[in-house]
């Protein structure tokens, strides 16, 4: 078999394509929805703590700005560049669309390893980053949230910067913010809430019950073991779990909070006494109701999709399964909640977040949960539909919905001039 592109533009260029076919759009419409509206490459010079200077190279994208200002997150890491940028950016456009949030799509980056800085260092780093994309930031313009390696206090050193230089406090220029600074409750879980309520959902489809159902989750960070917490707590059986290095199979079960309490030692699942020791490559081939891809891009391919045994796969992770893989889950029949929508409870609690922030007013955790259902049930219930009228899988229906709306927006506000 010839080995699959992995690339994440290609990838993230492939489904728009599929999607913009269905639609039957014009060669030069394609372009405009296609291509980023403005990429932004900034080098950024930082003092480190020995007194010498280093420059980083940062990249601020927003690809389409049509329904909103542009939304999307800001990740530090060593492999940052523009293409991956460029696609993460298009693939925040559709997700926000998918889930009809009045946000277009952006993302950005720095190519730097943080584990590396000090404190200061990484505070000076980040000020300095937002002072050259200062330009194209802001709380109607576009709007940074965290990815890959930064938080909450990042997104806060990012509001100050930006209100320092504005000299107005601007709450609403970044999301993901800690809640004593106009953070939103409920978002730490909100992704995995997400994962929770489209999954209700497919269950609902398919005729399952969510409660007694048996899951296997891949990757045990912030949306993985927050998936099982409340997945457990609506009575699924959570089988078997993995980090980077490996973990446990319980078919009786496994209980997520001590799964938790584990990892939080800074051990591995692959130590946790209780179960059989799995590697992340056979969990994905366990005989499971429901599994849950919550770590990184690109574990299900054409080489395993034909033994995955789950009816149900929510995409907590962006990009864990390939295109060939997703054709070939579709054909076994399998329903696989595509990522962009799945793991959006995060950008719609963003949005909610933003639009706290611009009212000063603000929800308490179980009115944020409680919205959040509506907008993922809403999303889920759409982009089916429109699988059903294309004759696709749920991932087709779901950009189908989102390129149509963003398509509409276009066409409604014309091209300027
Ligand atoms: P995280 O860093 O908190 O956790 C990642 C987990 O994956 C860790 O347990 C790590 O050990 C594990 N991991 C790393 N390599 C692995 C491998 N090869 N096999 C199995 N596990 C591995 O990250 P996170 O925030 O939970 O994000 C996980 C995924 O979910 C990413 O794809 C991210 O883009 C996506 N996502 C997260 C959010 C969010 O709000 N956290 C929102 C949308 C999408």
């Amino acid at each position: 078999m010839a080995r699959e592109n992995l690339n994440p533009f290609d990838i993230a260029q492939h489904y728009f394509q599929l999607a913009a076919d269905r639609l039957q759009i014009d060669f030069g419409m394609q372009d405009v929805l296609r291509t980023p509206k403005r990429c932004l490459t900034v080098s950024i010079p930082v003092r480190m703590d020995d007194g010498t200077y280093k420059v980083f190279i940062g990249y601020r994208v927003a690809h389409n700005m049509a329904r909103g200002p542009a939304k999307g997150g800001i990740r530090f890491h060593p492999d940052v560049n523009l293409d991956e940028v460029k696609a993460l950016a298009s693939w925040m456009t559709w997700k926000c669309s998918c889930l009809d949030l009045p946000f277009g799509g952006g993302k950005g980056g720095v190519k730097v390893d943080p584990r590396t800085l000090s404190k200061g260092e990484l505070e000076r780093l980040t000020r300095r980053y937002t002072s050259e994309i200062l330009p194209l930031i802001g709380p109607e313009q576009d709007i940074p949230a965290p990815d890959v390696y930064t938080d909450s206090q990042i997104m806060a050193w990012i509001m100050d910067t930006y209100s320092m230089t504005k000299g107005a406090t601007a709450l609403g220029v970044v999301t993901g913010k800690p809640v004593a600074l106009g953070g939103s409750k409920g978002r730490d879980r909100a992704t995995a809430r997400g994962v929770q309520f489209t999954l209700r959902e497919a269950c609902r489809e398919r005729k399952m019950k969510l409660k007694g159902a048996t899951v296997a989750i891949q990757g045990y960070g912030n949306a993985g073991s927050h998936v099982a917490e409340l997945l457990h707590e609506e009575g699924a059986r959570i089988v078997a779990a993995t980090d980077s290095k490996g973990g446990v199979h319980q078919p009786k079960g496994l209980d997520p909070k001590a799964l938790a309490a584990h990892k939080k030692k800074g051990a591995s699942l692959k130590t946790f006494k209780g179960g059989t020791p799995v590697t992340n490559s056979q969990l994905l081939e366990l005989p499971v109701d429901i599994l849950v891809p919550a770590a990184l891009e690109n574990q299900i391919t054409g080489a395993n999709a034909s033994k995955v045994q789950a009816k149900i796969v929510a995409e907590a992770a962006n990009g864990p399964t390939t295109p060939l893989a997703d054709d070939i889950l579709f054909k076994r029949g399998r329903t696989v909640i595509p990522d962009i929508l799945a793991n959006a409870g995060g950008v719609t609690v963003s949005y909610f977040e933003w639009v706290q922030d611009s009212y000063t007013f603000f929800w308490d955790e179980d009115e944020v949960d409680r919205r959040l259902e509506v907008y993922m049930r809403r999303a889920y219930q759409a982009s089916s539909e429109t699988a059903k009228k294309h004759h696709c899988s749920l991932r087709g229906g779901a950009y189908v919905l989102a390129v149509q709306r963003v398509l509409e927006a276009t066409q409604v506000r014309g091209i300027f001039p």
